[in-house]
């Protein structure tokens, strides 16, 4: 890697017609451009290389240049290029077969291209359901302030976080949102499990309020990652499965970033016994990014009132790519190498005796709260431990600026309060070595303690 001194801010080319995702003009300023990667590394076009501490987009789970996985892809490819599931083809086949044991049985599973589409997926599931099954009021859809479920229309509407939705918005009727488990600064005070409950009950008040024939379903990440890293306790989750039952309010959960590992169990929702949720969506760790992919995997006792004969019950939904033939073997070949490398276990081992130093920074004045779960992290910075004053957003630059500088990509999130993000995530690859997390630690640890 080259020196901290000779690494420019920003390196790369200019990108003349290339419009950026999430796209801020800085007029002179030219956009980091990848070249190459190599594990939980890559490097740009100047040479420079980089510890991808965010995965891309929380995706990259097995790193980068896994030849298994790219044979998987190259051979199915030549197999069969392209397949609509409007039939099947057997990697699909084979792939539904494969989550449906992963979530102890008994689920059925549509494939699409995103976690936005799986998402916008599982509404249509919900409403068509209802309406077949002799609720035809129930249309409504809860979720939580900060969540974040995907950028098309339907899943921003689901999306909680003004900011992203304000210049799109109105967004599509029927959806409602309720006060997240954020117990760092819970309106209602108490230990963590104490308030979280109470904003479990928030979303029964809603129910009673709203009329519970017209509630559908309810989405919720088991750890909302994008808007901040916030980790309730596993109480919080369990009495939200119970309230969605009480009320015929199927559980919509979201593993689009939880899911395959990252947490150090197969699937978020897995750390709260008891739990089994109507529909699970995933993306992202699925393929760990390899190729893109979506799914929602839906109970059997869900699917089969679109199946009942001679009535017009079918789903009537398609995507031209979900469910790709090599996107499947990719999956397929991604889910093996979890399960023959312990992956879930390996991120439970090295979350504990490697990245869980983090917490060592609540040391630090500007560290109001270090959250982790598995390989997910949040350290939610503050001006002081005692105001709880978000980190002003010239510092948050700074530190993720000054990281890069020294070789590390970290992410910054959070909209703790309304369009403030405060929040440094970490979510490195799964199978980053020990000396990827320890370098990734000591960075982190000397850029907070420098700025
Ligand atoms: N759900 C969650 C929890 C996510 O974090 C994301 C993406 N960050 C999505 C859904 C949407 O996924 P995609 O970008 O693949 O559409």
């Amino acid at each position: 890697m080259k020196k901290e001194a000779e690494m420019p801010d920003v390196v790369g080319k200019e990108l003349p017609h290339l419009w950026n995702a999430m796209h801020r003009y800085h007029p002179g300023a030219q956009q980091m451009v990848a070249a190459s990667g190599e594990g939980s590394w890559f490097t740009d076009e100047s040479g420079n290389r980089y510890l991808d501490g965010v995965s891309g987009l929380w995706c990259l789970n097995l790193g980068h240049g896994r030849q298994e996985i790219i044979d998987a892809a190259t051979a199915q490819m030549k197999k069969l290029t392209y397949f609509p599931l409007t039939m099947s083809h057997n990697p699909a086949v084979k792939l539904a077969n494969k989550i449906s044991s992963l979530l102890g049985g008994g689920y059925q599973t549509f494939f699409s291209n995103s976690g936005s589409e799986a998402n916008e997926t599982a509404f249509k599931i919900v409403r068509q359901y209802h309406k077949q099954t002799g609720n035809p009021d129930k249309f409504k859809i809860i979720s939580r302030y900060r969540a974040y479920h995907g950028s098309t229309l339907g899943a921003l509407s689901a999306t909680a976080q003004a900011n992203r939705r304000v210049k799109y918005d109105p967004g599509v009727p029927g959806f409602l949102h309720v006060y997240p488990p954020y117990h760092y600064r819970s309106i209602f005070g108490g230990e963590p499990e104490e308030s979280d409950l109470k904003a479990a009950q928030l979303i029964e008040e809603m129910i009673n309020w709203e009329g519970e024939e017209t509630v559908a379903a309810l989405i919720m990440e088991p750890f909302i990652s994008g808007g901040g890293v916030i980790i309730p306790s596993m109480q919080y989750i369990q009495r939200v499965a119970e309230i969605c039952k009480k009320y015929n309010v199927l559980l919509i959960m979201d593993e689009v970033v939880s899911g395959y590992g990252r947490t150090g169990k197969m699937f978020g929702f897995m750390h709260a016994e008891g739990v089994q949720p109507d529909i699970i969506t995933m993306a992202k760790g699925l393929t760990s990014g390899y190729l893109p992919l979506g799914a929602t995997a839906v109970k059997s006792n869900i699917y089969d009132v679109f199946k009942e004969e001679g009535k017009d019950n079918h789903f009537r939904h398609v995507s031209t790519y979900g469910g790709h033939p090599a996107a499947c073997a990719v999956a397929l070949k991604n889910i093996e190498i979890i399960e023959n490398e312990n992956i879930v276990e390996r991120v439970n081992e090295l979350g504990k005796s490697k990245l869980s130093q983090l917490h060592q920074l609540m040391e630090h004045e500007n560290v109001g709260e270090v959250r982790q779960i598995g390989f997910l992290l949040g350290l939610e910075m503050v001006t002081d431990q005692k105001s709880k004053v978000p980190l002003e957003d010239s510092k948050m630059a700074e530190i993720v600026s000054k990281c890069k500088k020294k070789g590390l990509i970290i992410g910054r999130n959070g909209d703790t309060v309304p369009g403030q993000n405060n929040v440094i995530i970490i979510a490195p690859p799964l199978s980053s070595t020990e000396e990827d997390l320890d370098f990734l630690v000591e960075t982190v640890e000397s850029v907070i303690c420098s700025v």
